[in-house]
């Protein structure tokens, strides 16, 4: 499909899209409209996984939208990437969310890895493993999440992950715990961040390893319940690790690479911004339809005539533009290190879109009327699932103002006496 031929608005908005992204937009918001929207109140409802939605982004090639072609992937770069997430949040937030987790570990193996300096040795390395991680999203579509919070300071990138590995002969022995891991007992694979135990007391980040744990690995167990406000879909419960042994092969990064990623490409931590740009841009439809008496099922009530909701639409509409110009801005500029004013607009973009979102929802409900919150319709689990965004380590919105103050007053490396 050429550029700029789509007949429907993204969620990025419109713009002068690659043949590709509006291809891959098409399918998104196909599967989103025709699939996704329907089921998304039963997962919310349950608290369940929606596995018939990974059926689906299986059997279109989308769980390997971000590995490289030379792999047999889509090869979409982070943009791509970005702008196919908001699409997917459009109609399902938690299949928007848990798939972030699962792209990321096949997008920080590819094409950001590939941006980050290897010893040849290392790059010899990673291409090998990496190949067998890539077949088997390609061929057997297998799914991956990424758990990285523990409950301390690590998933704010301030501490050591006290998750460890032990190198043994042939492989790693882990131990730990893990909270809030989305898809949890519904992955085939799971992303575990943790701490190269070399068997003195001092745990340093530059050790994190970057393991992957099979779903069904001795020593994996998934526990406590799962009872959440919002993105319940995404089933984020918690996984204990009791000497689960995982052979060399399932390390996904060189040793010491994870820890110069997250120095180097603050971008990676980005991606959970796009699910929720989707949800912002679904609150949005939602109320425009209710107002103009569209919404499917409901009495053709129109609401639109009033002038206060006329201006709360507005008032709803330029939060999305501005949301959506900072958004496309760092989307393109994502880079491995990026300047200053880049980093600074990327903590900006991503805390406009985490607190615009439950903006929006608020407005939305607000502006809706008592009877748009009832359960039979979207827009209060969209309200419940926006609240999520803002909580997310490791760019929480308070981290975000604590980062962003910090590094605007201090340049690298500077203290007060
Ligand atoms: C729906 C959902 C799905 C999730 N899925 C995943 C997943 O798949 N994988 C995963 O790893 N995590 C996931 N998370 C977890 C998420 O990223 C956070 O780790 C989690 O919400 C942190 O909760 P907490 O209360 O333990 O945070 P705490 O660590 O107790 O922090 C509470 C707040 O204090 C602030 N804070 C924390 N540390 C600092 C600090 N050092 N300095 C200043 N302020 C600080 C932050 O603003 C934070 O929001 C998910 C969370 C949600 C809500």
């Amino acid at each position: 499909m050429p550029s700029g031929q789509l007949d429907f608005i993204p969620a990025v908005g419109t713009a002068d899209f690659t043949p590709r992204q509006a291809r891959l937009l098409a399918l998104a918001n196909r599967l989103g409209r025709e699939r996704f929207a329907a089921r998304a109140a039963t997962w919310d409802r349950e608290a369940s996984f929606p596995f018939a939605n990974y059926d689906d982004l299986r059997e279109t090639g989308l769980l390997a939208l971000c590995v490289p072609e030379a792999f047999g992937g889509e090869g979409a770069d982070f943009a791509t990437y970005c702008m196919v997430g908001a699409e997917i949040g459009r109609f399902c937030g938690a299949t928007a969310l848990t798939y972030n987790m699962h792209i990321c570990s096949t997008m920080w193996t590819g094409t950001l890895s590939d941006g980050i300096e290897m010893t040849p040795g290392q790059r010899a390395e990673h291409e090998t493993r990496r190949a067998l991680h890539f077949a088997r999203v390609v061929r057997d579509g297998a799914v991956y999440a990424q758990p990285f919070s523990e409950g301390s300071a690590a998933a704010a990138g301030k501490a050591p992950f006290g998750t460890t590995a032990r190198k043994v002969e042939g492989g790693w022995v882990l131990n730990g715990r893990k909270i809030f891991a989305s898809l949890s007992g519904a992955a085939d694979y799971y992303g575990i961040l943790c701490t190269e135990d070399r068997g003195d007391q001092h745990p340093d980040m530059r050790d994190t390893l970057y393991i992957a744990v099979p779903g069904k690995a001795d020593g994996l167990t998934v526990t406590g319940e799962w009872d959440p406000m919002g993105m319940r879909g995404t089933v984020s419960r918690t996984l204990l690790l009791k000497d689960v042994f995982v052979p060399d092969q399932e390390q996904l990064m060189p040793r010491g690479v994870y820890y110069r990623a997250a120095q180097t490409w603050p971008a990676m931590f980005f991606t959970l911004s796009p699910t929720y740009l989707g949800v912002a841009q679904a609150a949005y439809d939602f109320t425009v339809q209710y107002l103009r008496g569209e919404v499917p099922g409901q009495p053709p009530v129109k609401r639109r005539m009033y002038p206060t909701k006329q201006i709360a639409v507005a008032q709803m509409r330029i939060q999305l533009e501005s949301m959506r110009s900072i958004f496309w801005r760092v989307i393109h500029e994502a880079r491995p290190n990026p300047s200053k004013d880049e980093r600074l607009r990327l903590y900006a973009a991503h805390y406009t879109v985490m607190e615009g979102a439950n903006d929006i929802a608020r407005l939305a409900i607000r502006t809706c009327g008592g009877q748009s919150m009832l359960k039979d319709l979207p827009l209060e689990r969209l309200y419940r699932d926006s609240r999520c965004g803002a909580l997310m380590l490791p760019w929480t919105a308070e981290l975000i103002l604590d980062r962003m103050g910090r590094e605007t007053l201090y340049e690298s490396g500077e203290r007060d006496e």
